[in-house]
């Protein structure tokens, strides 16, 4: 587990990638980087698609791509901030993902965009933002991005 000293995930480390179809499908697909065997579930107690398996609680999730809807609801309630949605739509690129800064985001916010390393790679607009209730600390949005940084962007900044 080199990831644990290293703070972020390497290529090898991911789990396979959806297919290139389910990519480019009408919906979109999620995208699970949560190796490490800890006690939690959330994400496989929400999908009522049975798209997520998870024998025993500490299992890494593995997600079933072909059963997978894109309806989100894993992604809401990931604490550890895990899951994103991919998707390739007419040529171009988008990644839902969590974001937990004020300001909230809007749609059409440009942000920065920034892989598991914490690199700045490029630049990107929100094409869809969930507002907030009162108490949220979580927001959900999507950002539409270069296609070939879907499975490269993995956090956005403001500005
Ligand atoms: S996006 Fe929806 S269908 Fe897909 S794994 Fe998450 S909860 Fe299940
Ligand atoms: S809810 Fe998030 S952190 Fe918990 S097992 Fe699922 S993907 Fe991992």
């Amino acid at each position: 587990m080199k990831y644990l000293e290293r703070g972020y995930l390497e290529k090898d480390e991911l789990p396979s990638l959806p297919p290139a179809e389910r990519i480019e499908s009408k919906k979109p697909v999620v995208y699970i980087e949560c190796p490490q065997p800890i006690p939690c579930s959330p994400c496989y107690e929400s999908c009522r698609f049975d798209a997520i398996k998870m024998d025993n609680i500490n299992d890494p999730p593995e997600v079933d791509y072909e059963k997978c809807t894109g309806c989100m609801a894993c992604l809401r309630v990931c604490p550890g901030l895990a899951i994103f949605l991919v998707h390739i739509k007419d040529g171009k690129g988008y990644v839902t993902l969590q974001y937990e800064f004020l300001p909230w985001l809007e749609k059409g916010d440009k942000v920065r965009l920034y892989n598991r390393k914490g690199d700045h790679i490029g630049e990107g607009v929100i094409t869809w933002a969930l507002k907030p209730e009162r108490n949220d600390r979580t927001q959900l949005v999507t950002v539409e991005v270069d296609k070939d940084l879907i499975f490269e962007v993995r956090a956005v900044r403001k500005g």
